[in-house]
């Protein structure tokens, strides 16, 4: 006779004890034969009770039987086991080195994973919280916050080909013949210039997919999905009357658990998210998009530091199915792939309305008389586009008033009190008129705090320098806030308007400066890489980037990536019609000009600035030729992290020549490299001070079998203070 399988082992929200894959449980004795993995059940844990996903079951366990807890209940109607989603799970548990619950139970909406209170003895059940989010589900109109307008679009008829969807450019059609409708497994990266019209294509061919097959469900990952009420919009329309679930993280509560519930179910077929939907169960996946790839949005930077894009790609392996990336500037990574050919690379070289990329021109601000920041020839190009009735956008990398604020009589600048940072300068209400008189002093002090922009603490600003009593404080340099304040002096009569990440901490009200763009409402617009990100302007004629100094000099090798991607997204919407590409003009005001990346950007060469990059990091054995992991700590001194890390290398130092003997000891490169551990740049935040290890190896393979052996022994390795806190990143993208 069988053993019977009374042991459920159960993934909880709870960093891994020992080696398992989730914790041990007796299965009760009503309940024996009817608990499968993937059901859902609710535990004991400690005094409280938690959902938990069973992972598998078993006849035995390491746990005296007696000590064992035992399932309290089974959610009989949680959605059935998903094992693609299973297998996802378990491999990002294993890649990212964390338990299956850490990964898996935070990315459950939170009414989902919160166990019922039990209901009152003599009172009929309540209804659960499932059959409340499945009713809940609108999956339409609603769903998208469709303006009003265009509630009557949409039409019956074949699914592909339904709405106004335009006639696609030969080279268009060209890239959808090249794409699969099944299976097997592959990686197609579409490289299209901004404008080139790649959105059209993923549509066509998910509409493709979801046309071929009734069941399918389509999954497009978008960077940021407040900020595409574009693509939503299109979405909609294209799709009418087929079920779209929503996902990303700023939802009601409810409606998360209620989109969430009908993509597990395959209800939803399509389901349009942000990284954490890659999280989600979508049973019937047979398609993936992923738009704006090389977004560092889709990197999780806090529990487990996944990368969606990553966990996309695997995704689709386990389903094996197809998977698209696109960008007009793909991350490197991917784009090394496509030049080895593991990825089928696709072009869009030319914008799809036919209108040309505009013309990128560079001033040197540092021989420039600059007014708000300004230089002259952006002023000019700005109050010609104004009188034409075309817009202008002007991209500044810095949100707030001015950075710091700042004595001159002694030198005191806002610094932050728990960080090693500046505290910034932000304007709290709108501006009626100039806050800061002529000679730069504030005219009314409450308008304004100064806000830590790391650990968010705030304060009022000071009556007077709290170092030598001068009460003349004077803000220093500008941010998004003062530079609308200075448009606004610069440009009377001109309508400004702002975006940045404090505008959209409002609900809606990035949606309302985005539709009023859209409208034709707005002249000029200031703001962050928020306005950078996929939107379409059809009037847009005038971009002006001030000062994106920072990113060439900076210490993070892909500093220069980014600034490329960015800079290039932001003068992408410049002239995307036709009617208005001809006065399309891109300024940037820097202080290098001389630079070699503004060469690459002005010719809108990214295949250059791509291999120029590649070949700069394979000479400097960086990413993608090797692959990296961090192990990060903090405490309360920065002595006691290092310390601890120091432990851990030594540690990691044995182990690497007993595991990999001679070949971790030559003097080349040895398998796995592990650095000395060093202080953040960002030493301190909120009162902790940091420091990292850096491990690196060409192989893959290599690094997370040492990995396995090695966080075992660091678990051991005693902290000297109570205060440290330590954590692993695979493959992080900020060093
Ligand atoms: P991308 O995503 O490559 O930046 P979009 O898909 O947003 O580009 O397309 C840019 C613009 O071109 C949009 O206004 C879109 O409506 C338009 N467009 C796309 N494909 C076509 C086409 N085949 N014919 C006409 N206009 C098109
Ligand atoms: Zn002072
Ligand atoms: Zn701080």
């Amino acid at each position: 006779m069988k053993p019977s399988l009374s042991i459920a082992k159960v993934a909880l929200d709870l960093p891994d004890i020992g080696q398992s894959d989730g914790f041990d449980y007796l299965i009760p004795e009503d309940l024996l034969g009817k608990i499968a993995p993937g059901h859902w059940v609710v535990v004991p844990w400690i005094r409280v009770t938690k959902v938990g996903l069973v992972v598998a079951l078993d006849s035995e366990s390491q746990i005296a039987v007696s000590r064992l807890r035992t399932i309290q209940l089974q959610i009989a109607d949680a959605p059935a086991p998903d094992t693609q989603w299973f297998k996802l799970l378990s491999f990002a548990s294993r890649y990212y080195h964390r338990s299956l619950g850490e990964v898996a139970l935070p990315a459950l909406p939170k009414l989902l994973r919160v166990p019922a209170r039990s209901a009152k003895t003599n009172q009929a059940p309540p209804e659960s919280i499932f059959s409340k989010s499945r009713r809940r589900f609108t999956g339409t109109a609603r769903a998208l916050a469709l303006p009003k307008a265009n509630k009557s679009i949409g039409s019956k008829g074949d699914i592909a080909t339904q709405f106004v969807a335009p006639q696609l450019t030969a080279s268009q059609e060209q890239v959808v013949a090249r794409l699969p409708l099944s299976g097997p497994f592959g990686v197609h990266l579409l490289h299209g210039v901004t404008g080139s019209g790649k959105t059209e294509v993923y549509l066509r061919w998910i509409a493709a997919h979801l046309a071929q097959d009734v069941h399918a469900q389509a999954l497009l990952l978008v960077p940021e999905i407040n900020l595409t009420p574009q693509l939503l919009l299109r979405v909609q329309q294209r799709f009418a009357g087929v079920p779209v679930s929503v996902l990303h993280s700023d939802l009601p509560d409810a409606r998360r658990a209620a989109d969430w519930l009908a993509a597990a179910e395959a209800r939803a077929r399509i389901v349009i998210g942000t990284r954490l939907a890659i999280l989600a169960p979508i049973p019937n996946l047979r398609v993936i998009v992923i738009d704006e790839e090389h977004d560092p949005s889709y990197k999780q930077q806090e529990g487990v530091r996944y990368s969606a894009r990553d966990l996309a790609i695997s995704r689709a392996q386990i389903g094996d199915f197809p998977i698209l990336l696109a960008s007009a500037t793909p991350s490197l990574e991917t784009w090394s792939a496509a030049q080895r050919g593991r990825y089928a690379l696709l072009n869009l070289d030319e914008r799809a309305t036919g209108a040309k990329l505009p013309v990128v021109r560079l001033v040197n601000s540092r021989k420039a008389e600059l007014r708000h920041c300004l230089t002259e020839p952006a002023i000019e190009a700005i109050r010609a586009a104004t009188a034409r009735g075309q817009q202008s956008l002007v991209f500044i990398n810095r949100r707030g008033y001015s950075p710091v604020l700042n004595c001159e009589a002694c030198g005191w600048i806002s610094q932050c009190d728990n960080c090693s940072a500046h505290r910034v300068l932000h304007r709290l209400t709108n501006p009626a008129s100039l806050a800061f008189g002529p000679d730069g002093s504030p005219t009314k002090r409450a308008q304004f705090r100064l806000i830590c922009h790391h650990c968010s603490a705030e304060q009022p600003v000071p009556r007077a320098c709290p170092s030598c009593g001068n009460v003349d404080l004077k803000p220093l340099g500008r941010g998004t806030q003062r530079l609308e304040e200075g448009l606004a002096e610069l440009f009377p009569g001109a309508r400004v308007a702002r975006l940045d990440r404090d505008v959209a901490r409002r609900r809606n009200a990035a949606q309302a400066v985005l539709d009023a763009a859209q409208a034709g409402e707005v002249d000029i617009l200031v703001g962050t890489q928020m306005l950078a990100k996929g939107h379409d302007f059809e009037r847009l004629a005038v971009v002006v980037v001030v000062d994106p100094d920072n990113g060439l000099y900076a210490a993070d090798f892909r500093a220069p990536e980014r600034l490329f991607a960015t800079l290039m997204q932001v003068a992408g919407r410049a002239g995307r019609s036709l009617q208005i590409q001809a006065q399309a003009e891109v300024i940037i005001q820097t202080r290098f000009p001389e630079h070699p990346l503004f060469d690459a950007l002005m010719r809108h060469d990214f295949k250059g600035f791509a291999a120029t990059q590649l070949s700069e990091r394979e000479q400097a054995g960086l990413p993608p030729f090797v692959h990296q992991v961090l192990l990060r700590a903090e405490a309360s001194e920065l002595a006691h992290a290092v310390a601890w890390l120091n432990e851990a290398k030594r540690v990691g130092t044995e182990l690497a020549a007993a595991e990999f003997g001679a070949e971790q000891s030559a003097n080349t490169t040895p398998v796995v490299a592990l650095f000395d551990p060093v202080p953040m740049a960002m030493l301190r935040v909120a009162n902790v001070e940091r420091a990292q290890l850096l491990l690196e190896s060409r192989s893959r393979k290599a690094l997370h079998l040492f990995l396995d052996r090695w966080l075992p022994l660091i678990k051991l390795a005693k902290p000297a203070t109570s205060s440290l806190r330590w954590q692993l990143e695979v493959d992080p993208i900020e060093i």
